[in-house]
């Protein structure tokens, strides 16, 4: 299994987060994290990436424990989330910020450039060969020069997905990929995601969109009060009552800031 949560708790004082928490995520596959605000996503994504530490339990990534590892660890591990390693977006172009998700890599090898010199420059044109084709991927390629702050919010986060995917990472962790963007963008970054999976791109996705998640993920996890209600198959999981019940306690839909398949509001223009 690529990565195992095993029974994962977080207590924020006498406030219980996540209690006993286990979920799987399977190499080659997309899973999908849900759950009514306030049910423990975020502390646990902040845990799995080093973010946060567990009160107790284990999270183990290709095998290796990572709960007491600091989040660049785990970043070189190869579990990355998207906004690590963006930087400065503001004033730099998108060319440069997408060689800056390289250059984690090329950065401990200080000894290897300067014994071999033309491989490095033979890495750096790789880094460039692929951060235009990725770019290409996400039709950015004629901003390449721009600085990213000027991109639209719809396509800083396409540059922030084929950012971190300069890294070579195992699995990708994407907190809300789709939230406040234009629906003729989430279709695009949807494809985005869809194509990278067929060439067997892990990824652990948080997002309220449920056709969204209907349309990307194999398998869902719904958290409900810092437990784990379900876990399984995304239509098996669906169609569970206790899961539909959870999401009418909360407020008779998944998620405040969205509508249930389709309909959410967008914010970005
Ligand atoms: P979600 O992302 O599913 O909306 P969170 O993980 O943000 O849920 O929050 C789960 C619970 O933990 C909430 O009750 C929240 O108020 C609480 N919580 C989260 N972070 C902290 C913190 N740093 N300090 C205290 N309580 C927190
Ligand atoms: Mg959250």
């Amino acid at each position: 299994m690529l990565l195992e949560v095993n029974k994962v708790s977080r207590h924020f004082g006498g406030l219980v987060a996540l209690q006993d928490v286990s979920l799987t995520a399977a190499a080659g596959q997309i899973t999908g994290l849900i759950g009514p605000n306030g049910s423990g996503k975020t502390t646990l994504v902040h845990i799995i990436s080093g973010f946060l530490r567990p009160s107790a339990g284990q999270i183990l990534f290709e095998g290796q424990a990572i709960e007491q590892l600091k989040p660049h660890q785990i970043a070189r591990l190869g579990l990355c989330r998207t906004f690590q390693i963006t930087l400065n977006p503001q004033r730099m172009t998108v060319m440069e910020n997408m060689l800056l998700g390289a250059r984690q890599q090329l950065g401990e090898r200080l000894l290897m450039a300067a014994l071999h010199p033309q491989a490095v420059r033979r890495e750096e044109q790789r880094n460039l060969d692929r951060a235009w084709h990725l770019l290409e991927m996400v039709k950015l390629q004629h901003h390449a020069n721009e600085l990213a702050g000027g991109l639209s919010g719809g396509q800083k986060k396409l540059l922030a997905l084929v950012q971190v995917l300069m890294a070579d990472p195992r699995l990708i962790l994407l907190d809300e990929p789709v939230a406040g963007v234009n629906p003729r963008l989430i279709d695009d970054i949807v494809e985005v995601i869809k194509t990278l999976r067929k060439g067997g791109q892990s990824f652990l996705i948080i997002e309220h969109n449920m056709a969204v998640i209907r349309e990307l993920c194999d398998t869902l996890c719904v958290l409900d009060m810092g437990h784990v209600l379900a876990e399984g198959p995304v239509e098996d999981v669906l169609g569970r009552e206790d899961v539909l019940r959870a999401y009418i306690a909360a407020g008779g839909q998944l998620d405040p800031d969205t509508a249930v398949a389709g309909g959410g509001q967008s914010t970005e223009a």
